[in-house]
């Protein structure tokens, strides 16, 4: 016999933990699925200074308190991954390991780095295509480095990456960045670091490994090679909700249809954080989104 819960959550980062910690002080049981490692995209993050209250933390840091303070109230956590999710009364979740019963399931399966798309950069991660640079950019100290994006990850990445290497190269398609502009000036001063402006990466050079990048210049159609060991891709993330197709309508971009309320179409089914359509994905909006599903899965379950 299935083992069945009050509610399941999908997607151990920012706000299926919250979710978890709200439906659980909500007196409900709840088990929360997660396919990869608990802590989400935030575990990425070396320091975050916008989080209210708290003026500085590691996102490592911020994670394992949020998960220790989820399982510390009740929430069971399982480290499996979720395949289907059939609708109705009772819902079932199949995944990877086994099949369980709710009566409620909360989606916070958050998003997945977006791919460049350049013909090689699946075959060369790990090779010097990185999307993490928290994660290896300790690999290429002394070397140098191109990170592709304008946004707050391209800038971070590039920040994180310049007390390592030798010389970092910010390529974005645009002269204005998306990111903050605190972040542009910090990169600014910097003498290893330097900004390739409307500019695109065309092709990956080298054979088993990255030995440089094809930079294009988008307004002057000028073509160069730039000899780096690690390209760090920063361009956005997307939603992984293929899974959740049939059970859910989803936007043009892939994104959960649920509006601030978290409920999505389908009675019992909600939508928090970043796989969700929503205009800002900050860490505090997936804690809110946490709160917000959770509180409401609870009353729906009774
Ligand atoms: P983002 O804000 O969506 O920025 C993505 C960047 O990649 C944009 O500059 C975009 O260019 C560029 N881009 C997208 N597709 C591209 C392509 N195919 N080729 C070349 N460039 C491409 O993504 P993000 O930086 O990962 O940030 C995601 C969210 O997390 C944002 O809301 C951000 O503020 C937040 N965040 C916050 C912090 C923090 O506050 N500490 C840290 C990291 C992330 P265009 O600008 O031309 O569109």
């Amino acid at each position: 016999m299935s083992e069945m819960f009050d509610i399941i959550v999908i997607g151990a980062g920012t706000a299926g933990m919250t979710a978890g910690i709200y439906a659980t002080r909500a007196g409900k049981s709840v088990l929360m699925l997660e396919q990869t490692a608990y802590g989400g995209q935030i575990i990425n993050t070396p320091d975050i200074e916008n989080y209210p209250g708290i003026a500085h933390v590691s996102g490592f840091e911020f994670a394992q308190g949020l998960y220790e303070q989820a399982t510390g109230l009740g929430v069971l956590y399982r480290s499996e991954q979720v395949l289907s999710v059939t609708d109705g009364e009772i819902k079932r979740v199949k995944t990877s390991e086994a099949e369980y019963e709710c009566k409620a399931v909360i989606i916070a399966t958050g998003a997945k780095n977006r791919p460049l798309g350049l013909e090689r950069e699946q075959e060369l991660t790990g090779a010097g295509v990185s999307y993490c640079a928290t994660c290896d950019g300790a690999f290429f100290r002394k070397k140098d480095v191109a990170v592709i994006g304008g946004g707050n990850t391209a800038l971070e990445d590039g920040a994180f990456l310049s007390n390592y290497c030798n010389r970092v190269y910010i390529i974005h398609r645009r002269d204005e960045f998306r990111g903050d502009e605190k972040d542009v000036a910090t990169l600014r001063d910097k003498e290893n670091v330097e900004f390739v402006l409307d500019s695109v990466v065309t092709e990956i050079l080298g054979e088993d490994m990255v030995e440089g990048i094809r930079v294009k210049n988008v307004k002057t159609d000028e073509v160069k090679d730039l000899s780096v060991r690690g390209l760090f891709i920063a361009i956005g993330q997307m939603p992984d909700n293929q899974a959740f197709a049939d059970l859910v309508e989803l936007d043009a971009q892939g994104y959960i249809k649920a509006d601030e309320s978290c409920e999505t179409g389908t009675p019992g089914i909600y939508a928090a954080g970043d796989c969700r359509t929503k205009t800002v994905r900050q860490l505090t909006t997936a804690a809110s989104d946490g709160a917000v599903a959770g509180l409401a899965a609870a009353r729906y379950v009774g």
